[in-house]
C-alpha cells in the first residue's frame, strides 16, 4: 500500500490535476486546488476583487496546520534511503523555484508548490567545513555521507588529514553509508547531472583527499606512488567488486576507454540505451551519458540525446525497487550549482525545477512506509531575492514594483543611479559591472543576474541549507542541525 503517508501528507499531486488531486485527497481540501487553477487566481488579482479563494488566506494557513496534524505518525525502520542532494540549492534558490516554475505554469508563481515543499517534515543543516566557514561539495557530501564533517575539498577522509595528503589519508578513511548500506545485503546506486566523479557523487564511493583527483590523469605522480587511486579508478573498482550496483550521469572523459567495454553487467551511453532498460536489467547498470557535466536544461539543443535527471531518477528507483533487500540511493541535481556559479539563474532554476520533478519522479515509485526520502542542498549560493516586485512580476526580469495604493506600475523600479535592476541578484560573480551599470547584460539568451563584487565565479554561500523528509524516521529531520546528523538519521531509519 503506497497510500497512507500520500494522503496524510499532500504531496501525490501534479500541478494541474484537479482529478488526480479529487481522487487522492477525498473529502482534504486544499490551498494546493486553488493553486492549480493559475488562470483565476491571476484574474481575480488583476481584476482587483478580494478573493477567499487566493492561497495565503487564513483558511489555507489553518490547512497547514491540518496537514502537519497529519503527518505526525510516522514508521520507524526503513528498507530504503533515497538521499536528494540539491547542489547548491538553498533557501533562495528553493524560493525562486516555487516562482519560476509556477510563472512556467502561467500562475503568479508565489503560491506554486514544489514537490519537495509538500515534504512533512524539515529542518536546517549547518554547513560549515572543519576547516571553511564557507563549504565546498567535498567536505559537505563527505559529512553526509560518513557521520562526521571534514575539511574543505576532501572525500571521506578523516579532518585530521590535510587536503592532498595521500600517505596520511590512506591511513584515515572514513566508513560511508554506502559501504555499510553494501555490507547489509542492500544494493546501492547514484545517480547526477554532473561528472560522476564530481564532488558530490564522488562521496559516494570514493575516498581521496583531493576531490580534483578525479582521473588516473589528475592524479599527481607523488600520489599515485603514495599509494592513492583516482576517483574513477575507485568507482570501477567499486563496480567490479559488487559494492555499487547503479550509476547514472555525466563525465565519461574521465575513464579510460576500454572502461566501459571491460565492465560487468549493463553498459549505457544514450538515453535511447536508457529508455531500453526495465526493472529486469541485470546490475551492475552503468550509463555516463556525456563526456564533461550534462547538458543543462536551459541550453539543451535539440540534437541532444541525453537523458533528463528525472528520467535517470525513474530508471534508477524502479530498477532498484526491484531489489530483495533493499536499497540507497542518492540522486544530485549537480548544475544548479554551476548555474549560480556563472550568475546565470536561469540556469540553475531550470536545473532546480528538474531536480523537483526528479523527486516527483521518486515519490511516485515508492511506497512512503518504507522508503525514507531527504531533500538537501550541500551548501548555499549568495542568491538573493530583492526589492519590491509586484505579485507574479516575472522572476527572471527586473522589479517592477506598486504604487502607494498597492496597484502594479508600468515601468520598473528604478536604484539611485536611474538605473533598473534585477530581482535576482547575487553577492559577487560575472555579473557585477563598474561604473555605471547597464540596464541588463546578456550573454547568448540567458540574463545574468546584477551582482555586486567583481569576481570570475559567483561563490557559495554560508548559511544554513533546508533538509526535507518524507517516510520511515522522517519525524528526526528536525529544528537546526549539524549537517553530518543527516547520515546518523538515514543509518538509524535503515537499523545499522
Ligand atoms: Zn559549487
Amino acid at each position: 500500500m503506497k497510500s497512507s503517508l500520500f494522503s496524510k501528507t499532500l504531496i501525490s499531486q501534479t500541478p494541474g490535476s484537479k482529478t488526480l488531486f479529487a481522487k487522492v485527497m477525498g473529502s482534504v481540501l486544499c490551498f494546493w486546488l486553488t493553486a492549480c487553477a493559475s488562470t483565476s487566481v491571476l484574474a481575480t488579482q488583476k481584476s482587483g476583487k478580494p478573493s477567499v479563494t487566493v492561497p495565503g488566506s487564513f483558511a489555507d494557513g489553518n490547512k497547514g496546520l491540518a496537514q502537519r496534524l497529519n503527518a505526525r505518525q510516522t514508521p520507524t525502520k526503513a528498507k530504503n534511503v533515497i538521499l536528494f542532494i540539491g547542489d547548491g540549492m538553498g533557501v533562495s534558490t528553493v524560493t525562486a523555484m516555487r516562482i519560476h516554475a509556477g510563472q512556467k505554469n502561467g500562475m503568479t508563481g508565489e503560491e506554486y508548490v514544489l514537490t519537495m515543499d509538500r515534504f512533512p517534515h524539515l529542518a536546517l543543516a549547518k554547513t560549515y567545513n572543519t576547516d571553511q566557514q564557507v563549504s565546498d561539495s567535498a567536505g559537505t557530501a563527505s559529512a553526509i555521507m560518513t557521520g562526521q564533517k571534514t575539511r574543505a575539498g576532501v572525500l571521506n577522509i578523516s579532518p585530521a588529514v590535510k587536503k592532498g595528503d595521500c600517505a596520511n589519508a590512506l591511513k584515515a578513511q572514513v566508513p560511508t553509508l554506502f559501504e555499510q548500506a553494501s555490507q547489509n545485503g542492500l544494493s546501492t546506486g547514484i545517480v547526477s547531472t554532473a561528472r560522476i566523479t564530481h564532488a558530490t557523487p564522488a562521496a559516494a564511493y570514493a575516498k581521496s583527499p583531493h576531490r580534483n583527483w578525479e582521473s588516473d590523469k589528475d592524479l599527481p605522480e607523488s600520489a599515485r606512488n603514495a599509494g592513492c587511486r583516482s576517483i574513477a579508478a575507485q568507482m570501477q573498482n567499486a563496480i567490479t567488486s559488487g559494492t555499487l550496483d547503479l550509476v547514472l550521469g555525466g563525465g565519461n572523459e574521465k575513464f579510460p576507454k576500454e572502461f566501459m567495454d571491460t565492465l560487468p553487467g549493463t553498459k549505457l551511453i544514450s538515453g535511447a540505451d536508457l529508455s531500453a532498460t526495465d526493472r529486469k536489467t541485470p546490475l551492475p547498470i552503468v550509463g555516463l551519458f556525456s563526456q564533461d557535466h550534462m547538458a543543462y536544461m536551459a541550453s539543451k539543443k535539440p540534437n541532444n540525446t541525453e537523458p533528463s535527471l528525472s528520467e535517470m531518477t525513474r530508471k534508477a528507483v524502479s530498477r532498484l525497487e526491484n531489489t530483495q533487500g533493499g536499497y540507497v540511493l542518492m540522486v544530485e541535481g549537480g548544475r544548479i550549482d554551476h548555474g549560480h556559479h556563472a550568475g546565470k539563474a536561469e540556469l540553475a532554476l531550470e536545473e532546480g525545477i528538474e531536480f523537483d520533478r526528479a523527486v516527483k519522479a521518486a515519490v511516485d515509485l515508492i511506497d512512503p512506509d518504507e522508503t525514507l526520502i531527504i531533500v538537501t542542498a550541500d551548501h548555499s549560493h549568495v542568491f538573493t531575492i530583492a526589492g519590491y516586485p509586484t505579485r507574479g512580476n516575472p522572476i527572471l526580469g527586473t522589479v517592477i514594483g506598486n504604487d502607494k495604493t498597492g496597484t502594479p506600475k508600468t515601468k520598473p523600479t528604478l536604484a539611485n543611479d536611474g538605473l533598473p535592476y534585477t530581482t535576482l541578484g547575487y553577492q559577487n560573480g560575472i555579473g557585477a559591472t563598474k561604473g555605471e551599470r547597464s540596464p541588463m547584460l546578456n550573454s547568448g539568451q540567458v540574463i545574468i543576474q546584477k551582482a555586486a563584487i567583481p569576481t570570475d565565479y559567483e561563490t557559495h554561500a554560508g548559511e544554513d541549507v533546508p533538509v526535507f523528509a518524507i517516510g520511515p524516521s522522517s519525524d528526526l529531520v528536525s529544528g537546526v542541525m549539524e549537517q553530518n546528523t543527516i547520515y546518523h538519521i538515514m543509518r538509524h531509519a535503515l537499523g545499522f
